[in-house]
């Protein structure tokens, strides 16, 4: 298909991808919100932790978990503002279990501009809600550590996952001794299995987009493509 007249809207998937937000907001420091501000924090990025109770909040500060913490009640639009909670480029919504609160807030930062809300959902149907406000992403902590212990339980040769939808992914895994000096066109891991093979890395070599004759060797790390049910039947 050429260019012009052409629907070519850009999935922005690529973009996703990378996510190069460098400013944070937390609202909410639970135990869910305070892991993810004080993983942000020592990854290096600026993190703004808030919640309603002033405890919480010193605490974030007393313990570095965050680069600057604020009491605010997140259901007051004129509070994030003043906060600078609407500059952010992402916003992470880690209220759980108080649903109006979590929706209200929601609601708050997306009618503001926020360009990425991702929102701690605690039931399918507040997960929906959320969506129904804006989020962009919904995040079911406990269901996905759940499903995250049983792969690793089953699969343990699977050792990353980036998700990019619900039904797709690109997982990392180790090469099994059933592929061990095979080459990729031998194997027909697309017909076989429905995966693509982005890369390889092996003895700290990095090989994007390895050709068919590129022989694999047990233990050595694949990047695949493909749907989660298919990369469920890989022999790994
Ligand atoms: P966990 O502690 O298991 O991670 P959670 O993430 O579901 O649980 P919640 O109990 O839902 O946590 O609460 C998260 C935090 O949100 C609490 O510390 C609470 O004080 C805070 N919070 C609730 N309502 C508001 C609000 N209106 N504004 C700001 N923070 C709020």
């Amino acid at each position: 298909m050429t260019g012009e007249g052409a629907n070519l809207k850009s999935l922005k998937f690529l973009t996703n991808f990378r996510k190069e937000s460098s400013q944070f907001a937390v609202i909410g420091l639970g135990r869910f919100g305070r892991a993810v501000c004080s993983s942000l924090h020592q990854m290096g990025y600026e993190v703004l932790g808030t919640d309603i109770d002033e405890k919480l909040v010193t605490q974030a500060l007393t313990q570095k978990i965050a680069s600057h913490a604020v009491q605010l009640d997140s259901t007051e639009p004129e509070a994030l503002k003043e906060a600078g909670i609407y500059e952010m480029d992402t916003v992470i919504v880690a209220i759980g279990n108080y649903l109006q609160e979590s929706i209200i807030t929601t609601l708050n930062v997306k009618e503001a501009g926020v360009k990425y809300v991702v929102a701690k959902a605690s039931s399918e149907v507040h997960g929906k809600l959320l969506e129904r406000v804006g989020a962009d992403k919904v995040v079911f902590p406990e269901y996905e550590a759940g499903c995250t212990l049983a792969e690793s339980l089953t699969k343990p040769a699977l050792l990353d996952r980036f998700e990019l939808d619900t039904d797709n992914s690109i997982v990392e895994v180790l090469v099994p001794e059933e592929f061990h000096n095979r080459t990729l066109a031998e194997l027909e891991l697309r017909i076989r299995y429905g995966v693509s093979i982005l890369a390889v890395a092996e003895d700290d070599q990095f090989i994007a987009n390895p050709d068919s004759h590129y022989k694999l060797t047990q233990g050595s790390i694949m990047i695949a493509l493909g749907n989660n049910k298919d990369i469920q039947r890989l022999p790994i």
